[in-house]
């Protein structure tokens, strides 16, 4: 049996950047995908990164200090947190 040892979602964050960058080879690729697909704390740390290169991306068009989609975002969280609180 082999073991699907947690070192290999370490071994996938160096690639997560390539693979956001659309810079990873198909192989590369369809191993990644298939490693999101079963292990949710990968899914989560894509999403997380997607969203810092997201960001930047938007820091970099525009010379706003906050940018909409970001307030937008802080705004819904802290919603979010206030209604956790509230109950
Ligand atoms: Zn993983």
């Amino acid at each position: 049996m082999e073991s699907h040892a947690h070192h290999h979602c370490l071994d996938l964050i160096d690639r997560l950047n390539e693979y956001l960058d659309g810079e990873l080879n198909a192989d590369s690729c369809a191993e990644l995908e298939a490693h999101l697909r079963a292990c949710p704390e990968c899914q989560e740390l894509l999403l997380s990164l997607q969203q810092t290169v997201d960001l930047l991306h938007h820091l970099d068009d525009e010379p706003l200090p906050l940018p909409p989609a970001l307030e937008d975002r802080l705004a819904r969280q802290l919603q979010q947190r206030l209604a956790t609180k509230s109950h």
